[in-house]
């Protein structure tokens, strides 16, 4: 039998008490492996349980009266202060969140899931399109600056990190596992104060001025108090709750799922006259992805988000039992289906600017320029994306940034694009790190200088 060490006899080598630190501890030492839960040499009653005070903010319940169920007013205990609160940690986020503290400002990211990432990532997206444009002939990167130093980094991940189809053409397929642990790693650099498992419910608000941000966890609702307000929801929830004008589109609600064991198919075995879908490259070899498109929704109503997501899984498994009971092709499995329902769009910011297809294929071109955005198949030129289309209207201390920013329908399908989130994510982060630190509104911000700092964190500005 192996000599091994309990967990608590772990914890009192290394003259640990409390067990969130001591597990970060053992994660710091490399111990975290052996601590494995469900290993039946540490099976056992009531293991590494400790009783504590309970941390939950209790607040009144709600009650009925005439027929109407009320919610009394109650204070909302005050959690954190901070420069900048980043809401949602998709790519936007990330990249906004990073971009405000490189900019010096204090930061908090308030995430509803448990890592970063969102479509991406745990939306299972992989395939970052959109990168660049095509001059004279030769491929030309326009979503620089954080973007692209993430796309390094993962290289720098070694082999299964990411990889890329075409070498002349720059729209690497990331692996998310590597893509999350890496975003941990460039938040945590930058030292901003992530919140995950925190739902951003509500804005704090005097007047048309934003001031912070309500969230909703485990431990009840709570505040946070800060100057300027990034709203990478990807849904606009923070531009919804502060009442700013927006348009609201319905798109296909799309599931991604992975097959594994793609390199074991016999090839020779299967039928010639039997076409399979299975998907696209992944860096690990054994891995594909595959996107389906799905029906049309509304990806804020949770009823039809549940009906259409059930719908999709039974769906895949269906597929995959049919794939395995193809001739060569018996080693293949379901590895995973998306843990997030891929919705495309659906509140689009109605803000200062609106970018459109139109602007876009004619080239138009803008003096408060913050980001350009590629094209996926690089029959276009790269589009400008200007400050105002991340400026609410009215609503102060708020920036747009990711998928729900300022842009006409016609034009979500290339705005939404992951490099693109991650470019006016970083343009959002500098500009409210900016505002936070001037002691003014976004708007209120030159827009010299929030494209001063841009070029100097390596962003394309043209
Ligand atoms: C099926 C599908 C296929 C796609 N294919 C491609 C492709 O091939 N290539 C490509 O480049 N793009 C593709 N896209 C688009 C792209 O993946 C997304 O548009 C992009 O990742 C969005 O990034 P984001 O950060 O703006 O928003 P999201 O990724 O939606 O991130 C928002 C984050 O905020 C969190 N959040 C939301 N509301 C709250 C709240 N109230 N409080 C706290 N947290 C909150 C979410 O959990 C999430 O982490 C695809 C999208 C889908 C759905």
């Amino acid at each position: 039998m192996r000599n091994a060490l309990t967990r608590r006899e772990m914890l009192k080598r290394l003259g640990v008490g409390g067990s969130a630190a001591g597990v970060s501890m053992l994660a710091a030492k490399g111990f975290a492996d052996e601590a494995t839960d469900g290993d039946p040499e540490y099976a056992g009653f009531a293991r590494n349980i400790q009783l504590m005070k309970p941390t939950t903010v209790d607040g009144p319940s709600a009650y009925i009266e005439n027929g109407k169920i009320m919610q009394p007013a109650r204070e909302v205990p005050l959690f954190h202060t901070a420069d900048v609160v980043v809401v949602g940690g998709g790519f936007a986020g990330v990249c906004a969140a990073v971009a405000a503290s490189r900019t010096g400002a204090s930061v908090a990211l308030v995430e509803r899931y448990g890592s970063l990432g969102g479509l991406f990532t745990n939306g299972m997206v992989l395939i970052v399109i959109g990168t660049g444009e095509r001059v004279n002939g030769e491929f030309k990167l326009v979503t620089r600056g954080l973007c692209e130093e993430f796309l390094k980094r993962l290289e720098g991940m070694g082999d299964g990190a990411i990889v890329c189809r075409d070498s002349k053409v720059y729209q690497p397929t990331v692996d998310p596992e590597a893509a999350k642990v890496m975003m941990d790693e460039m938040v945590q650099e930058a030292g901003v104060e992530m919140l995950f498992h925190a739902w951003g419910v509500d804005v704090i608000q005097a007047g048309n001025n934003v001031r912070g941000v309500v969230f909703e966890s485990k431990q009840g609702r709570q505040a946070i108090l800060a100057k300027t307000v990034v709203d990478a929801s990807g849904d606009g929830d923070v531009f919804h709750q502060a009442g700013e004008t927006y348009n609201q589109i319905s798109h296909a609600l799309g599931f991604v799922y992975r097959i594994g064991n793609y390199d074991r198919i016999d090839k020779d075995k299967a039928p010639k006259d039997v076409k399979l879908r299975l998907g696209g490259i992944e860096p690990i070899k054994s891995a594909r992805w595959v996107n389906n498109l799905g029906p049309r929704g509304n990806g804020l109503d949770v009823r039809e988000m549940s009906k259409v997501e059930m719908m999709h899984r039974k769906s895949a498994w269906d597929y995959m039992q049919r794939v395995r009971g193809t001739a060569g092709h018996e080693d293949v499995f379901l590895m995973q289906t998306t843990p997030m329902l891929g919705v495309r769009a659906t509140r689009l910011l109605d803000g200062a600017k609106r970018i459109d297809k139109k602007g876009a294929v004619s080239g138009a071109k803008f003096d408060d320029v913050v980001a350009y955005s590629g094209d996926d198949r690089l029959k276009y030129p790269a589009f400008a994306i200007p400050y105002g289309a991340l400026l609410p209207k009215k609503v102060e201390n708020v920036l747009v940034a990711g998928r729900c920013i300022s842009c006409a329908p016609d034009l979500i399908d290339r705005v939404r694009l992951i490099p693109v989130c991650g470019v006016t994510g970083h343009a959002a982060g500098v500009a409210a790190a900016l505002a936070a630190k001037g002691g003014v509104t976004p708007r209120q911000v030159p827009v010299a200088e929030i494209q001063k700092v841009l070029r100097e964190q390596k962003a394309y500005l043209g």
